[in-house]
């Protein structure tokens, strides 16, 4: 099986070139950040602390997440209730950080992630994939840029959007995210030696997806 993994901080691009990469080599795409944002959004509608790993504990046996595809869109399915829209509150975006700093939460989906990966081609993007869940991927990329390139990326995506946020926000949502994925105990983001790494920040989207492109044969 192909498999190209992208690791990077929140708002690199990574979803969006990982997207119509897999379009372009007709393979599909796995968002592995859309599985931690529905265990969030589960703990934010129970009304438990999405830091309270005890709390999340309670429901998360009893949770099932499901990943299809739509012509070739990811559809992610908690519960069976399709929540691909409601995980991109821009809430859920820390709710989705706090737990997946919970071992039990990782361990669950990076299963399942395994599991899609072992059994088709695919593109995934995340935080721990080059690292942790699929070190022997055969081609990996790590994807950044500076906190204000990637806070403005994200402050106009969600202004498109309709939703009502404000930029120092934003800002301050991605250096506290950055924060946390990269000083947890369990699967840190980091850029590991195989990687290669491509800073976007002063890249268009195309110029990135070509140059991850060159790497692939
Ligand atoms: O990529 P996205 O911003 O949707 O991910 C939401 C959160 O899920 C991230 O901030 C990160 O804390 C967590 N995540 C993770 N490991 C992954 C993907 C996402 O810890 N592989």
């Amino acid at each position: 099986m192909l498999n190209i993994a992208i690791d990077g901080p929140s708002g690199a691009g990574k979803s969006t070139i990982a997207k119509e990469i897999a379009k372009r080599l007709n393979i599909i795409y796995l968002d592995t950040g859309a599985m931690y944002r529905a265990i969030g959004l589960k703990a934010v509608r129970l009304g438990i602390d999405t830091n309270d790993r005890d709390g999340v504990l309670t429901f998360l046996d009893n949770t099932e997440i499901k990943i299809e595809y739509n012509d070739g869109v990811q559809v992610i399915y908690l519960d069976g209730e399709n929540v691909s829209s409601a995980i991109r509150e821009h809430h859920i975006s820390k709710a989705a950080s706090n737990v997946s700093k919970i071992p039990e939460v990782r361990l669950k989906l990076v299963a399942m992630q395994r599991d899609i990966a072992s059994k088709n081609n695919v593109i995934l993007d995340g935080r721990d994939i080059t690292s942790y869940v699929l070190k022997d991927a055969n081609y990996k990329f790590y994807l950044t840029a500076t906190p204000e390139e990637r806070a403005k990326r994200r402050y106009k995506e969600l202004i498109e959007k309709g939703q009502d946020v404000q930029y120092d926000k934003v800002l301050a949502d991605i250096n506290d995210r950055d924060y946390n994925d990269t000083h947890r105990d369990f699967a840190p983001l980091t850029l590991t030696e195989d990687s290669v790494y491509i800073d976007s920040t002063d890249l268009e989207i195309e110029q990135a997806i070509d140059k991850i492109l060159s790497y692939i044969k």
